[in-house]
């Protein structure tokens, strides 16, 4: 199979355990270690207390859709084969929001609150895209 020319995830110090978590089909979510506040994206600084100290939990998948939009145009070429696709924000069951592809057409009732499952596409090229799927 050829390799897509999607963009590649950018690994990070902070952002490292989340990606490698990723390839086992995890979703993985930094917890500060002082305060215990749980953020998602990964990075290197709590919004709550200002901590630089972290560790990881594994997020249960479960979240319910927050908002969404259709994409119909390509930012990145990569992505031209898969438009148009539904870009979700997803409240998960832990608290934080993530963002991610919704495996659903954007006609099929999407309705706030709605509950999804996250799951991981494992592309050719070895990353890892979040996406989410309907309950
Ligand atoms: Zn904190």
């Amino acid at each position: 199979m050829a390799t897509t020319d999607k963009p590649l995830p950018h690994e990070t110090e902070d952002s490292q355990p989340y990606w490698a978590k990723a390839k086992g089909g995890v979703l993985a979510i930094q917890r500060c270690a002082d305060c215990g506040r749980l953020r998602h994206y990964p990075r290197l600084v709590c919004d709550n207390c200002h901590s630089l100290e972290a560790d990881w939990i594994d997020a249960s998948g479960r979240a319910v859709l927050h908002s969404w939009t259709v994409a119909h145009h390509a930012f990145h070429p990569g992505f031209a084969g898969d438009v148009p696709y539904v870009l979700a924000t997803v409240e998960l069951e832990e608290g934080p929001r993530a963002l991610g592809i919704l495996d659903c057409p954007a006609d099929a009732g999407l309705k706030p609150g709605m509950a999804v499952t996250a799951r991981f596409e494992q592309r050719a090229d070895g990353a890892s895209e979040l996406h989410f799927a309907p309950a």
